[in-house]
């Protein structure tokens, strides 16, 4: 099995893990507290607690269930991208642009816009109901209408909408029935808007990456696992632009970022924010970076396929058949298209 560098040997609580180029807890820096969002590292487990299983063994992506009685062992992997600089089922030449936190109404277009300009598709990880994204407000309520235009937008220009949850709250700290209504409300919310035969949503990106930078056995894993791995794959990210650290129309520190980790050697899943207006900024520079470099555009979807010879929705609807494939040299990105809903035309 092919294992991300970014992964550590199952079963190790402690140390904690601290992949390179990634923090993995609050600090702070230059005397200024540091927004821990979407900064530290995947720590991807699935818990199952089944009638006899007397230890849940913690892992980093994999999990191993050990029924009490009988001696049998199963394992399975619980389907993601993890968080990792270099991932190992991608050339080094591949990059995958994706934005949180949107469809909010004065960037999110923008970013619309210059991707269409630029030919490029990417993944959208929205929200519908926080302070910049009104697609849950109340009908008439200024801007929803336009808001959740815009969530017809990302799907009808071929970009990827996954599933940020509705509150862009932070999992470990609610239920498991609570942490099922933040990703399935948006779901039914997407539904709504685009139709029961519009796409699916089967990826997601938790708020702030939580619970998936904590400690190993970090006791909120499980629990949140165990309820997004029945909404979605989970997709971390390569490339932080920290974007959010930036100031308003600050378009320099965030192309610097993303120079600075290609220089490093880091490809793959570039994370940026769809609402603010350094992002907006950034963006045209940072494509044609890219594209100096001759780094090749593809999206969430193909990496999926490119780790786990599947799409996500395939993994979704059966977690516990998805092998690892080979590394990225012997991986083809064309992939497969999704296969049609034969109800939905
Ligand atoms: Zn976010």
């Amino acid at each position: 099995m092919s294992v991300s560098p970014a992964l550590s040997p199952c079963f190790s609580a402690a140390p904690r893990l601290r992949p390179r180029g990634f923090h993995s807890g609050p600090h702070r820096s230059g005397g200024r507290a540091i927004d821990l969002r979407h900064e530290a590292p995947m720590l991807s487990v699935l818990s199952r607690v089944r009638q006899n299983a007397v230890v849940v063994a913690l892992a980093l992506s994999t999990i191993t269930l050990f029924p009490g009685h009988d001696a049998l062992a199963s394992t399975c992997t619980y389907p993601e991208l993890p968080i990792a600089p270099r991932p190992d089922y991608l050339s080094p030449d591949t990059v995958v642009l994706t934005f949180d936190d949107g469809p909010d109404l004065s960037n999110t277009p923008e970013v619309l816009d210059i991707l269409k300009q630029e030919g490029i598709h990417a993944a959208f990880f929205i929200n519908t109901a926080t302070r910049d994204v009104l697609v849950d407000a109340p009908p008439g309520t200024p801007g929803r209408d336009e808001a959740r235009a815009l969530v017809r937008r990302i799907v009808e220009e071929g970009h990827e909408l996954g599933n940020h949850t509705v509150h862009h709250l932070h999992l470990p700290q609610l239920s498991p029935a609570e942490i099922h209504e933040e990703l399935g409300g948006l779901e039914r919310t997407v539904s709504e808007i685009l139709g029961t035969c519009g796409p699916k949503l089967t990826l997601v990106r938790a708020p702030y990456g939580e619970p998936y930078w904590f400690a190993p056995d970090d006791p909120t894993i499980p629990k949140v696992t165990s309820a997004l791995r029945e909404h979605g794959v989970h997709v971390g990210w390569s490339i932080d632009t920290k974007d959010y650290r930036c100031s308003e129309g600050d378009a320099g520190c965030v192309y610097d970022r993303v120079v600075r980790e290609l220089d490093a050697g880091n490809y793959g899943v570039i994370l940026m924010h769809s609402v603010h207006s350094q992002t907006v900024l950034a963006l045209p520079r940072i494509v044609a970076e890219l594209r100096h470099r001759h780094m090749k555009f593809a999206t969430v979807e193909e990496a999926v396929r490119a780790r786990y010879g599947r799409s996500s929705a395939e993994l979704v609807s059966n977690p516990t058949a998805c092998p690892l494939r080979a590394p990225a040299a012997e991986t083809s990105l064309s992939g497969d298209p999704p296969s049609a809903d034969p109800d939905c035309g």
